[in-house]
């Protein structure tokens, strides 16, 4: 169902969802960086950026207890975090390649270990995507298969329009209901002109011949030169709407403390380093491969889908300059030689 919101209304429409107690998480400006943070009322949202981390981190937190322990004597005790606790939340301005990131990270986290913390916020979370009317040189989301306007992913889809306000489209049944909830707010969309989409960098790669040559190359003298630059710092993981590693630690004393779920990261050394001392992934190539191969083949042969949505933001972030994509199409061009030379 299609309907239209003023930009008054739509700031109205955040502001009683917060009134009512819910955590409106939206793209704020926090020290001079934007984020998707809680807001305190909407005239703090920041509409017109992509925030410099992804939404992800309404349903992952970079940081969280699980569960805490208190030792007295003999006697531990343990406590659990109860998800229950957590709120009923609205992801607002999600763009196409962070909403469309959410159904991969549902994959996941639902597998074969259902993550309770996860999965009940996710339950709780509605999720207010908004077409891109601007890119830079760095995204790509229309090489990996989606749009500046694809609703993937969100509950209620906004398509901002010429002269203000948006065209809104229900995805779900969640969109539905807050649109239902609220319909005072919202009119017939008649006349109403988009404005123009923002134009991301395509056909710099073909996702099939890429996984064509990650299918047959895990050894490869190219893995040498695609990542000698790494310095294995994990920020490209740490911004990635898709990327969802992390590590369990137990922070205390002997007395107490608490275990705590950290988001990680395979570009770090100690990723994969054993207690034994040995290191599968001794290397940066080994691990910078490994970024590829799970993105690009791994999840692939899993779940049917890549671990990628274009964003962009690793490009804009990695302190050494590395670009995913121009390293997908070097790949690209790798293939289409093998191809050549096979048929020669
Ligand atoms: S951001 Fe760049 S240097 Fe840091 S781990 Fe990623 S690719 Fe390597
Ligand atoms: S790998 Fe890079 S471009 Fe792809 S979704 Fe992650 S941060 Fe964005």
């Amino acid at each position: 169902m299609q309907n239209y919101i003023s930009q008054q209304n739509f700031n109205a429409l955040l502001d009683s969802l917060i009134s009512q107690g819910k955590r409106v998480v939206a793209p704020r400006t926090n020290a001079g960086t934007v984020l998707y943070e809680p807001l305190a009322n909407a005239a703090d949202m920041v509409i017109d950026q992509l925030p410099r981390r992804s939404g992800k981190e309404a349903f992952f937190p970079l940081c969280e207890d699980i569960m805490t322990y208190q030792k007295e004597g003999q006697k531990i005790e343990l406590q659990d975090i109860d998800p229950t606790r957590f709120l009923e939340t609205v992801l607002v301005g999600v763009r196409p390649c962070d909403a469309a990131a959410i159904p991969v990270l549902d994959a996941v986290f639902s597998w074969d270990y259902k993550d309770e913390f996860f999965l009940e916020r996710r339950k709780k979370t509605t999720i207010i995507g908004l077409a891109c009317t601007q890119a830079d040189d760095a995204c790509f989301c229309t090489a990996v298969g989606l749009t500046p306007a694809d609703p993937k992913g969100a509950d209620l889809f906004l398509t901002p329009l010429e002269g203000g306000g948006y065209a809104c489209e229900t995805q779900s049944e969640k969109g539905e209901a807050l649109v239902a909830n609220n319909k005072e707010l919202f009119a017939e969309p008649n006349g109403y002109k988009p404005l123009p989409l923002a134009e991301p960098q395509t056909g710099k790669f073909d996702l099939k011949k890429v996984k064509a040559w990650l299918d047959e190359h895990f050894e490869d003298p190219a893995w040498d030169s695609i990542a000698t630059r790494c310095v294995g710092c994990g920020a490209c993981a740490f911004v990635c709407p898709a990327c969802h590693c992390f590590d369990i630690v137990d922070e205390g004393t002997e007395k107490q403390g608490k275990r705590r779920k950290n988001w990680d990261a395979c570009g770090f050394w100690k990723f994969t380093h054993h207690a034994s001392g040995h290191n599968p992934r001794d290397q940066q190539p080994k691990r910078y491969r490994n970024r590829i191969m799970h993105k690009f083949k791994y999840y692939d042969d899993k779940f049917g889908q890549t671990l990628c949505t274009g964003c962009g933001r690793c490009i804009r972030l990695c302190p050494v300059g590395i670009d995913i994509a121009d390293i997908l199409q070097d790949i690209d061009k790798i293939e289409v030689k093998v191809k050549v030379e096979e048929n020669s």
